[in-house]
This record gives structure tokens, C-alpha cells and sequence, in this order.
């Protein structure tokens, strides 16, 4: 394992931290760009809550890529690292009203809109301000995707979108307000998503959707079908790049977008994933009654995505070349939850040995806490140290 990583240098650094990736971060947005630019109407925003480290960031502006925000403080950070407003897209069931009139300030590209109230907002806020807010309807298309649970999306249960039999009677009310003008319809159906058939059942819906809306004359810009693309946990080392060409390929087939029509992507965890890894040493090994555990000195704060959603993450011991030996790798924080991986196997490891957590690029240092007054893990850039 040595080699993968510039051991030297991460040994000079307090652990635990996030190490990213810049050559492969680099290679991802080339990969996402070189599929893009096959289709001339295709357009991406990613989605910040992925990872909104600035310098992150900063090198997916320089791709080029727009920004897909679900809050005020993202559109914030998107619009410090240099993310133009006209390419940032703002998402999200309960938008405050300092959070839209930010919109607003900024003339973003769309407000994707969950809810009536929140459009009947919307529309209040920008006449005050003498604007037109372009918005797209969020519809929950129920299209279920074979994910986690807890990151599915856009099954009639969850609680995004506007239901698709009240989706015209929305367009009708918007069309009746001075205060927005409805260019678009956003869909977003879950996270993780490796079954391209979802995707394809989305395209699908979507088709019946804008026939509906064209039987009823009905036009809309462009199309938003969300993020959701997702990476290979198991395998960061043979699969570093997720599958674009057959992800942007279900959309170009599948797809029937009328003549003038954009299409939008907001994929997040495909871009960001395997950038990233979370960088913890081992404080002790204890050997337990029927098991041995290998503690680090991260813990869910640094990563929450094991406690959180049962994740699995590969986990390697980047400093020992031993033979390998079995071991539950848990943090330091008094839950039982605290747990990242539970009987994997290890180089066998010794006090002090540097642990890669891998594939933590997405949602793993934007989530981290305070908890316990523990500090946040740094991020680092493997060009900048
Ligand atoms: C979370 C989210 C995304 C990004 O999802 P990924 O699975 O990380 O690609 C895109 N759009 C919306 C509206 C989201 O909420």
C-alpha cells in the first residue's frame, strides 16, 4: 500500500484529516467534461453539500462546472470560490427568507421549488425587490431507487418535491404571480444510485411528464434530473472514476428533450468521492475477549457516514506491510456507534501506524462536528503539502 500515498509528508501532519486527491479530482471533472461536451445542451452544477471545502471548490469552478446549493451558506461558499450566480441553481423544502432574498440579490439561475407557500414566498420577496425569480418545479416523480433508505429521494413518501398530480395546477398558480416566471422542471431521485435502470425509469417519467404538459400547450427551458451517481466503495483503487459515459448516455438515449431544452445535472458524491480520504492513526491496540480492536483517533465527528447510514468505507493500514490480521477499527467517542468498520482485515497494525479510511471525499468533511469538543479535521490538498 505504501506508494499510493505520500506517507512522509502525512506524517507531519496532526491526524486525524482529510487528504484530497488533486491529480484524481482533476481526472474526475476532465472525465465529466470530456462526456459533456458529446451533448451541446447538457449542462453541470455540482452539488456543494458533497464537499464545500473552499479549494475543492475552487478547482471544480476552474472545470467549469455551475453550482447546485441547498442553502444560503452554500450559496455563499459557491459564489466565494468564483461560481458565477447565473450557474447556480438553489434547492431545498424549507428555503428561509434571508436564503431566498440571497437568491434574489444575486439573480441565481433557478429557485427549485418545493412547495405552493414556498412559491406564494418566493414570488412575495422578489416583487418587493422588483425582480422576477425563475423557478423550476422540484416533482417527486416516485421513481425509487435501489439505495440506502435514508437517501432515497423521490418515492411519493418522502418529503421533496411537489406531487406530480398537482404539478399543473402549481404551473398554473406561477403563471399567475409577477413575481416568478416558471422555466423548469427538477427532479432528484435518491443518492448512490449504481443501477442505471433508475435513472432510466426517471427518464421515463420525465417523458411522460412533458408530454402531459404539451398536451396541455404547455412549454418548459430546460430539465433539471438531479444528482445521485454513485461511486464504487468497494474498489477505489480499480474503479477511481465512476461510469459518466454510461451515466450521460442514459440521459442522451432515453431522454426526449424538445429542440432549444437544456439539460441539467447536480451530481455531488460522483464528483468528489474517491478525492478524498480520511487520514487517522492508531492510538492503541486492545485486544478484547473474542476480538481485537484497532482504535484511531478519528471518530464519527470526523466521519459520520458508518454511524450514519451503516457505510462501508475501505479502510487500509498505509504504514505497515505485515501480514494481515482481523480487527474491529473503531474512534474514540463514548457510543457504541462509533464504529467504522466491524472484522476487516488489516496489515497487522501497532500504535502509531496511519490508517486511510478511503473514499471519504463525499459527505465526509462537510459533515463533521464539534461533538464531544473535539476539532474539525483539516483538509489538505496533495499539491500543498
Ligand atoms: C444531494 C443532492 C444532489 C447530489 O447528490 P449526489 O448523490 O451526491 O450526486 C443533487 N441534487 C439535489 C437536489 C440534492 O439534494
Amino acid at each position: 500500500m505504501k506508494g499510493t500515498f505520500p506517507i512522509e509528508k502525512l506524517e507531519q501532519l496532526r491526524t486525524p484529516f482529510y487528504y484530497y486527491d488533486v491529480e484524481l479530482l482533476r481526472q474526475t471533472l476532465n472525465a465529466i467534461n470530456a462526456e459533456v461536451q458529446r451533448h451541446e445542451n447538457f449542462v453541470v452544477h455540482y452539488a456543494v453539500k458533497a464537499n464545500a471545502n473552499p479549494k475543492v471548490l475552487r478547482i471544480i469552478r476552474e472545470a467549469g462546472f455551475g453550482a447546485d446549493c441547498v442553502s444560503g451558506g452554500e450559496i455563499e461558499a459557491a459564489l466565494k470560490a468564483g461560481f458565477p450566480a447565473s450557474k447556480i441553481v438553489y434547492a431545498g423544502v424549507g428555503k428561509s427568507d434571508w436564503e431566498i432574498n440571497l437568491g434574489l440579490d444575486n439573480d441565481i439561475f433557478t429557485f427549485n421549488v418545493e412547495s405552493i407557500p414556498e412559491l406564494e414566498v418566493i414570488n412575495q420577496l422578489a416583487l418587493q425587490k422588483g425582480k422576477v425569480a425563475r423557478i423550476a418545479l422540484r416533482i417527486n416523480p416516485n421513481v425509487g431507487a435501489h439505495t440506502h433508505a435514508h437517501i432515497t429521494t423521490g418515492l411519493a413518501e418522502n418529503k421533496f418535491g411537489i406531487a406530480m398530480r398537482d404539478m399543473e395546477t402549481v404551473i398554473e398558480r406561477a403563471a399567475q404571480m409577477q413575481g416568478v416566471r416558471f422555466v423548469g422542471l427538477h427532479f432528484h431521485i435518491g443518492s448512490q444510485i449504481l443501477d442505471m435502470g433508475d435513472f432510466e425509469a426517471l427518464c421515463n417519467r420525465i417523458n411522460e411528464l412533458q408530454a402531459q404538459l404539451e398536451s396541455h400547450h404547455i412549454r418548459v427551458e430546460n430539465i433539471n434530473v438531479g444528482g445521485g451517481l454513485g461511486i464504487d466503495y468497494q474498489h477505489p483503487n480499480r474503479v477511481p472514476i465512476p461510469d459518466f459515459k454510461a451515466y450521460f448516455d442514459v440521459y442522451a438515449k432515453k431522454l426526449k428533450l424538445r429542440p432549444g431544452q437544456t439539460l441539467h445535472f447536480e451530481p455531488g458524491r460522483a464528483v468528489v468521492g474517491q478525492c478524498g480520504t480520511l487520514i487517522t492513526r492508531t492510538l492503541y491496540i486492545k485486544e478484547g475477549a473474542t476480538k481485537k480492536f484497532c482504535i484511531v483517533d478519528a471518530g464519527f465527528p470526523d466521519l459520520i457516514r458508518p454511524a450514519l447510514y451503516q457505510a462501508y468505507h475501505k479502510i487500509e493500514n498505509i504504514s505497515s506491510e505485515e501480514p494481515a490480521e482481523t480487527y474491529d477499527v473503531v474512534g474514540p467517542i463514548c457510543e457504541s456507534s462509533d464504529v467504522f468498520a466491524k472484522q476487516i482485515d488489516l496489515n497487522r497494525s501497532h500504535r502509531g501506524d496511519l490508517i486511510a479510511i478511503r473514499s471519504a471525499g463525499a459527505y465526509g468533511e462537510i459533515m463533521a462536528s464539534h461533538y464531544n469538543c473535539r476539532q474539525l479535521p483539516q483538509g489538505y490538498m496533495s499539491d500543498e503539502i
